[in-house]
């Protein structure tokens, strides 16, 4: 099998990164790849929504079958946000913003119970399908690390010492949410994973 796939991103390393999950059996492509330049406006109120606002625009475009993907951090104390407003919560990319926005909306608070959170939305012309994968740990209340990006340096994954931003890529790649969402894609279309 050797199939096209676009990717709802303009980000290179994210296609890369799929790539290399999915491996040789597919030919992933960007927006770039397809001279889409137009930003796809992710108004949806939920993570589903947002990923099939994406996948759903890339297909009706070029009719290659599509995937589309929102993530974001989930605090069980903030009654779930900043969610899907994870990249913009208090800047936009503005990662060290962001993060002290958690910090200061979370003082005092003894619940520091969180999850990442992935769905994917593939699209072709049957339509929509939905994966999700999660990744539950806890907020420290001070940075931790300098690897990785987003809310890393200060979340614990369940049953680990350190945060995200402390370990290596390929073992927070192991366990982490996008890992999950892209594992359950893979068994869907029932492609042997790439080792
Ligand atoms: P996106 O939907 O993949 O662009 O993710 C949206 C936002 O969620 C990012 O800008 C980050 O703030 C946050 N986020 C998503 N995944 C991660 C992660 O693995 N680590 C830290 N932050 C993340």
């Amino acid at each position: 099998m050797n199939m096209e796939l676009l990717v709802a991103t303009h980000n290179e390393h994210k296609k890369e990164e799929i790539q290399q999950i999915l491996g040789h059996n597919f030919r992933v492509k960007s927006l770039s790849d397809y001279n889409i330049n137009e930003e796809i406006i992710e108004d949806g109120h939920s993570f589903n929504a947002n990923a099939l606002i994406k996948a759903k625009y890339c297909f009706e475009k070029t009719n290659i079958p599509s995937l589309g993907d929102d993530s974001g951090l989930v605090v069980e104390a903030l009654d779930g946000r900043p969610g899907i407003f994870s990249a913009r919560y208090a800047g936009d990319h503005d990662f060290a913003k962001n993060i002290q926005k958690v910090l200061d909306e979370m003082e005092g608070i003894e619940n520091r119970k969180a999850y990442f959170i992935t769905v994917l939305c593939y699209y072709d012309k049957n339509g929509p399908i939905y994966f999700e994968g999660r990744v539950q740990g806890n907020l420290l209340t001070h940075h931790k690390g300098a690897k990785g990006f987003g809310y890393d340096p200060i979340f614990v994954p369940e049953g680990k010492d350190k945060t995200f931003a402390e370990m290596d890529p390929q073992d927070k790649n192991k366990i982490s949410h996008r890992k999950q969402a892209l594992d359950l894609f893979l068994d869907f279309l029932k492609v042997p994973e790439k080792k």
